[in-house]
């Protein structure tokens, strides 16, 4: 029924030779599906799904064991095999007779005509419709794109790498965290000193405990200006996303974004910007307030400045509640929290978890089936300690997708929920931090919305066809769950005592989050508009400046120094996914924050008929329509902003 998770060691070496004899068979299958005649949705679509989940099952225990057991074998494997697929991709996505025919194909069923038009909108943004000169350029377009991202993150990195501060005087580093610290401390001529750099943990460090407030200028301003060859850089790219937005028949590069999201037009993430901007304002100003007060106090402070805020902050933090990461930690061994977030996913989704004893890739692994209503549906794999062979980081892996094939027969899906906890050590068992808890239950909410597909079409079922802006949706909306004191006291119990969790950390660990929120809030935004605005229509040169500007003006809460260049640094749209895009954090947390209360009520307790609604229109519908669409069937209504500032506890300012 599920796939055995059984990929042999000593057969990594031929694995990518394999992987190319099944896609030179497939290769071969599509020319055949491309040629011939009267070819329905059965022959043409059904067959093409069977073989992206043949292609999934072959592939995907590779790419996780080279996520989770690493090795020289795994890499060297998946390197070669990466490399063959993408040439897979592009082949198929050039194959002109097959978009024909695709093109050509009918259905009534609602389900089925979602999966042709998102199949032909993959063909047009590729390029499908172009003339053969218009593909080359096309080509030539992403080529470059991509040399360009590479450069600019080439250049940043490179200047993060060229700059340090030594401090020599103790007096200098008074309040940094030992632990920072030790990391700083070098000896030289016989004297300690200390040094900082641009690269995070240790710009951060300074940036929030370092008390010499002109070596904090220092290093802020070596950091806000770094890379200034990538304005250069900026322009060429801003230029070319223009020119293939235009190519492919869009008025600008955000509306050709907007094709694959669930917002609908460039007007509408606006205003969804701006009405939080409208909201929150006035609560920035009061934390902001309340902020230069404390350091006018601590300080004798006239004024805060941007290399101020992390430090003062920290301080008040520390004054309102004394709380830290540690104090939790025992309430949080590793086998109760899982067991924790099954029992509530359980409770509110009628599913249960049942443990299989299999043997996986490494003996802390645990495998769950999944049954509904007394029927196995689905099948979860967690593998959350650290070791040597793991990459960093936290992610949900989907291996299976639930489906029917050309056949009528069912697939079930699968998943894997992967971390980085501290592993169980000397007879103590793994311990979480609270921010652990909260990383499992967003994975948990990633994977709930693969295994909980009801879609009986590949291309649109669990997390598959979901728009980008809204994939966060769900491992948030779980996510919210972990904040909250009588969720949390289902399963915080101390793991020698067996005593409840204090209530003051309950406390503790929901100020933290809303501490300084508004803020927060206010400084996404100002990335998000500036972000949006900048693809809405060509700026180049001193205009990309002008436009952040213009965005601060209104955003943010303390003046910008003049020197600073946030653009040269701003990573996550000119070297990530994320252009035109950086709005969709906001976009995802509404939705999630919106459903949360809609679960949820106060004292904790579960809205069983509303949790039911949320997994049979949200989770179970994959990408069958637009998330707006399905949200408003669960709730009747659109998901309101104003739930996300009640998540944050974020007031009108008064
Ligand atoms: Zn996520």
């Amino acid at each position: 029924m599920f796939a055995r998770f059984d990929i042999e060691k000593e057969r990594l070496e031929e694995f990518p030779q394999r992987l190319g004899t099944l896609l030179d068979e497939q290769l071969r299958k599509i020319e055949e599906i491309a040629a011939a005649k009267d070819a329905g949705y059965e022959d043409v679509i059904k067959r093409l799904e069977e073989m992206d989940e043949q292609r999934a099952l072959f592939f995907t225990p590779l790419s996780h064991l080279n996520s989770v057991m690493n090795s020289e074998e795994t890499k060297k494997a998946y390197e070669e095999s990466i490399a063959q697929l993408s040439l897979f991709h592009s082949r198929v996505s050039q194959n002109r007779a097959l978009y024909e025919k695709i093109k050509a194909i009918e259905s009534d069923d609602i389900y089925r005509k979602r999966v042709l038009q998102n199949e032909i909108r993959d063909f047009r943004l590729s390029g499908a419709d172009l003339d053969e000169e218009g593909k080359r350029e096309l080509e030539e377009i992403d080529l470059k794109l991509s040399e360009l991202s590479n450069r600019f993150a080439q250049n940043l990195l490179d200047a993060t790498n060229s700059w340090e501060m030594v401090v020599e005087s103790e007096e200098d580093v008074e309040g940094i965290p030992e632990e920072e610290l030790a990391k700083a401390r070098f000896e030289e001529d016989g004297r300690v000193k200390y040094r900082f750099t641009l690269q995070m943990p240790s710009y951060i460090a300074y940036m929030t405990y370092g008390p010499n407030r002109e070596l904090r200028e220092k290093i802020y301003r070596a950091y806000t200006t770094r890379a200034p060859e990538n304005a250069e850089v900026i322009d060429e790219i801003l230029r070319l996303r223009e020119k293939k937005a235009r190519l492919l028949g869009f008025d600008s590069y955000a509306s050709y974004a907007l094709q694959t999201r669930d917002a609908r037009s460039e007007d509408e993430v606006m205003s969804f910007l701006e009405n939080l901007l409208k909201l929150s304002i006035a609560a920035g100003r009061a934390e902001i307030e309340e902020l230069g007060r404390f350091a006018l106090r601590e300080d004798g402070l006239e004024e805060l400045e941007s290399f101020d805020i992390a430090y003062y902050s920290q301080k008040l933090k520390r004054e309102l509640f004394d709380y830290d990461e540690n104090m939790s930690r025992p309430y949080f061994e590793k086998s109760r929290v899982v067991k924790g977030v099954l029992g509530i996913v359980e409770e509110l989704f009628g599913y249960t978890f049942r443990k299989n004893d299999m043997r996986l890739w490494h003996e802390s692994v645990e495998c769950y089936d999944i049954y509904r209503d007394g029927e196995l549906s689905a099948r979860i794999y967690f593998d959350l300690e650290a070791r040597r062979e793991k990459r960093g980081g936290a992610w949900m892996h989907d291996w299976e997708t639930r489906f029917l094939d050309s056949r009528g027969e069912l697939h079930l899906p699968s998943a894997f929920v992967v971390a980085n906890f501290s592993p169980a050590q000397g007879g103590e068992p793994s311990l979480l931090r609270h921010d652990d808890v909260v990383t499992l239950f967003h994975e948990m909410g990633h994977a709930i919305h693969h295994l909980f597909s009801a879609m009986d079409e590949r291309s649109i079922s669990g997390i598959n066809g979901v728009a980008w802006d809204v994939v966060e949706f769900p491992s948030q909306f779980l996510e919210n769950f972990a904040y909250e004191a009588p969720i949390l006291e289902r399963f915080a119990y101390h793991y020698r005592s067996g005593e409840k969790i204090p209530t003051e950390i309950l406390g503790a660990i929901k100020r933290s989050k809303n501490f300084q929120a508004a803020m927060a809030m206010l400084r996404q935004l100002e990335f998000a508009i500036f972000d949006f605005r900048l693809h809405m229509k060509l700026y180049q040169g001193a205009e990309v400046r002008e436009l952040l500007e213009s965005v601060r003006e209104r955003t943010a809460l303390v003046k910008t120094p003049p020197y600073n260049r946030f653009e040269h640094g701003f990573s996550h749209i000119f070297a990530g996914g994320y252009a035109a895009g950086y709005y969709s954090y906001k976009w995802a947390e509404v939705l999630s924050a919106d459903a949360f209360f809609a679960c949820v009520a106060e004292d904790g307790s579960f809205d069983r008929e509303k949790a039911d609604g949320y997994a049979k229109n949200i989770l179970s519908q994959g990408g069958a329509e637009d998330m707006s669409t399905l949200y408003k069937r669960w709730l009747g209504r659109r998901a309101r902003p104003e739930s996300l500032l009640e998540l944050y506890d974020i007031g009108s300012g008064e």
